[in-house]
This record gives structure tokens, C-alpha cells and sequence, in this order.
């Protein structure tokens, strides 16, 4: 009789369970284009949030997206009937990284020769495999800040807002804006430069007039951001790191253009003289910073100029490319630089300059870009500054934080998430087990 009051009740309950809940639904994973951008209704359920604003994680929140955008973050929120849930009570959701330094339709392994011939077909097919491997690792906004093909990385960045590709967003410089001859030319000694493809040297330019004629001719062909190279470079032939390549009219006339056209222009700088004229002449970021001095420091600091510093590849470098035996002065100019700007890193860090998260993908392969967080903690940032400067931080200075950068609401529902606790080991961030963009699933467990 006892038995059978207990059958009689556990299928009583059974049954109004079952009434209640429906099963979870489970999205699907994006493999294959086309599909349609931005469009999902997802509910995320992370055991841990790291929401790239707050200093501390949360416990068990839950995120629900539709239509590609955060519509509400908290604790007691219900799938709506017929949104899929993802279920990631045992990682720590952090939003989409941001890497503000790629050259994502370039490669590390190519000779600079070989891009005297590469077609614009094969430049694309080489853009869509370095595109998926970026947002595989975590990274669904990029600031790609200059290729030698001119154009192709805007193309690049249309085809993945349409979905006919896999990748992350991105912000694009399109062209170098550099001397003859200088850190984002393509001239190779012993190669005559008539016979240099025009498109690929459609940022070259002397005096300021010039620079402004070049800069306004990427900013009418879509670039979203101005890429400067006012000092020498490491990875060309016959430029000094720490000498100035562009006069400080040069590189006004190039900042003039554009904030004229409301975007951003960021300068590459390795040399004191360099990232000084740089912030005088208005720019709104620093790359590289290698040899910056305190008046540097002092003036990034007051004219609130982010500092975007590559501290890992030097590494990448100094192995690999001599592996490879690449030209004896890249490898000594690297070695000359390297460690002198981890060092201005921590010292620029203490004193107070907004720091983002810039890679210089493409010298190293796309995809590794999360190896830089580790170099950013053992230099003097909290695992928390280093994941905040990979994401609102860098969102601030691209003028994103509208979009991207943060988990609140109103914002693209960019999500990853790892199994581990990346703020108590940072090189958790290297195996990002969850890629969701657009409140689309792009990788899962
Ligand atoms: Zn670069």
C-alpha cells in the first residue's frame, strides 16, 4: 500500500515536470557560409562571468541574445520558447576578445617578393583561412591596421558582415601610409621599384600634401581607421626603428583627414622623436611604443593617447624568422627593440597610459594572438587589466564600445568562454573552448 501511494505521487510530479519545462534546445554550430550575420537568439548560461567592465567575476549568469544583440544579463532569466540554450555552468564567459594590431590577409611565412606576384583571388583565400582562425581563438573584433594589397581587407571585412565568410569584425586601415622606401613600403633592395604592382604601394606618399591626398583616397574607399608609419620599421629593409621616417606635418596632415571623417588614425612608432611627434601631431594611438621615453610617457598620459604595444612577437621573431634565415638586420633590429619595450610596457603601465591589445598578427600565425595576454601579466598587468585591456579598453579607443568589448545589454552578443579560470592562470585564454558572435555559436566543447 506504502508503494504504491510513492508510485502514484512520483508520477503525479513527473508529469507536471514534464509540463512545465520543455527540453533545451541546442544551437547549432556555423561551419559553413553563407548564413546570416548578427542574427541569433541565444541564452548562454556561464558559471562564471567576466563581463569586461567590473573588476570582479560573477557566479552564475546567464546572458540571453536575440538578434545578434544582449538584450538582458542576469541571474533568474528563462529561454523565451524556442531559443537555444548553451550551457556553460562549468566556464568562465568573458565578451570577444579584441586584437587592436592584425594583418589578418597576411601571412609570417611569406618572402615580400612573393606579394610582387599574389593575385587578388589568392590574397582573399589566404584572408578567409587567417579570418576563421582569429575568431576560432577567441578574437570577434579585430583592428587590422594595414595591408599591402590595398582594398582587400575591406573586401574582407564586407564578406564577413554579409556571412559569405567566417571571421571576426573588423575595423580596417586598408593601406600603409608611408615615405618611399619606408616601413610600409614594399620596395626590396636589388628590385627595381617601377616594376612594383601599383596596388600595392597605394599608401606610399611624400610631402604633407601628399599624405593628405593618399589618406583621404582610403578614407573615400572605406577605411575605418588611419594607419601611419611615422618611424622606421623592424621588419623592413634599411628603416631605423628609432629614427623618424614622417615629418610631424606629414603626420598632422594624416590625422587632419582623419577626424575630418570622425574616424581614428593611429601611428606606428618605435623611436622617442617618433611617438612624441605622433601625440603633438593629434593621433589617438601608439603602435609598438618600443623606445618611448618618459616625455613620451608624460604626454600619452595627458593628451590621453593609447599606447598599443606588441610584446610577444619579438619572441616569435628571434626563433622562427632565424630558422627561417630571414635578413640579418630584421633579426638585429628586432633584438634591439624587444626587450627595451617590455620593459617601456611595465613603465608605461605603472604610470598610467591606457594600454590596449595589439598584437601584430601575421609577423607570428593568426590564431596565436591570446599568447600576448601571458607576456601582458608577467610585465606588470592583473590577469583582470590584461583581459579589461583586450576588451572594453580596447572597444574605448576603436570608438566600439557601442558594439563590442563589454557583456550589457544593447551590445553584440560576442561571448567566449573557457573552461578554466583565467584569472588564476592567464594562459587559459590560449585554448578558448566557446566562440559565440553575433549571438551565433562558431565553436563549442
Ligand atoms: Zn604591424
Amino acid at each position: 500500500m506504502q508503494i504504491h501511494k510513492f508510485l502514484v505521487l512520483t508520477t503525479v510530479l513527473t508529469g507536471l515536470l514534464v509540463a512545465c519545462s520543455e527540453p533545451d534546445i541546442s544551437p547549432a554550430i556555423i561551419s559553413a557560409v553563407p548564413y546570416a550575420a548578427d542574427s541569433g537568439d541565444l541564452l548562454v548560461r556561464c558559471g562564471a562571468l567576466i563581463d569586461g567592465q567590473s573588476d570582479n567575476a560573477r557566479k552564475n549568469v546567464s546572458v540571453l541574445i536575440q538578434d545578434g544583440k544582449i538584450l538582458s544579463v542576469g541571474s533568474n532569466i528563462e529561454a523565451p520558447r524556442g531559443t537555444p540554450v548553451i550551457d556553460l555552468s562549468d566556464y568562465t564567459c568573458m565578451p570577444g576578445f579584441i586584437d587592436m594590431h592584425t594583418h589578418i590577409m597576411e601571412d609570417d611565412y611569406t618572402e615580400m617578393s612573393d606579394y610582387y606576384g599574389h593575385s587578388l583571388e589568392h590574397t582573399m583565400l589566404k584572408g578567409r583561412e587567417f579570418t576563421k582562425a582569429t575568431l576560432m581563438a577567441g578574437f570577434t573584433t579585430v583592428r587590422n591596421l594595414g595591408v599591402y594589397y590595398g582594398g582587400t581587407s575591406i573586401l574582407m571585412r564586407d564578406e564577413i558582415d554579409r556571412g559569405d565568410a567566417i571571421g571576426p569584425r573588423m575595423q580596417v586601415a586598408s593601406v600603409y601610409l608611408t615615405i618611399p622606401g619606408g616601413g610600409g613600403d614594399i620596395v626590396i633592395p636589388g628590385f627595381p621599384q617601377e616594376d612594383i604592382p601599383a596596388h600595392l604601394r597605394q599608401g606610399v606618399a611624400s610631402g604633407p600634401e601628399d599624405f593628405r591626398a593618399k589618406a583621404q583616397a582610403a578614407v573615400d574607399g572605406g577605411a575605418g581607421v588611419l594607419k601611419l608609419i611615422a618611424s622606421g620599421a623592424v621588419l623592413a629593409f634599411g628603416g631605423v626603428p628609432g629614427s623618424p621616417e614622417m615629418t610631424p606635418e606629414e603626420i598632422a596632415a594624416v590625422v587632419e583627414v582623419a577626424h575630418a571623417a570622425g574616424i581614428t588614425v593611429t601611428a606606428h612608432a618605435h623611436g622617442a622623436q617618433s611617438v612624441k611627434d605622433a601625440i603633438n601631431a593629434g593621433v589617438d594611438s601608439i603602435e609598438h611604443a618600443s623606445l618611448v621615453d618618459d616625455e613620451g610617457i608624460r604626454l600619452a598620459i595627458e593628451r590621453n593617447v593609447a599606447f598599443s604595444m606588441d610584446i610577444y612577437n619579438g619572441d616569435w621573431i628571434d626563433v622562427e624568422y632565424r630558422k627561417q634565415n630571414f635578413p640579418e638586420e630584421f633579426l638585429r633590429k628586432n633584438t634591439e627593440t624587444t626587450m627595451s619595450q617590455r620593459q617601456n610596457f611595465r613603465k608605461a603601465h605603472e604610470a598610467g597610459v591606457r594600454i590596449v591589445f595589439g598584437t601584430d598578427s601575421g609577423v607570428y600565425p593568426h590564431g596565436m594572438n591570446a599568447i600576448q595576454f601571458r607576456y601582458m601579466v608577467e610585465w606588470g598587468m592583473t590577469e583582470m587589466q590584461a583581459i579589461k585591456a583586450a576588451t572594453s579598453v580596447s572597444a574605448g579607443v576603436m570608438q566600439w564600445g557601442d558594439r563590442v568589448g563589454t557583456i550589457q545589454e544593447g551590445l553584440y552578443g560576442d561571448i567566449v568562454a573557457v573552461k578554466g579560470d583565467p584569472l588564476a592562470d592567464i594562459s587559459d585564454l590560449e585554448n578558448i573552448d566557446v566562440v559565440i558572435k553575433g549571438g551565433l555559436l562558431f565553436k563549442a566543447p
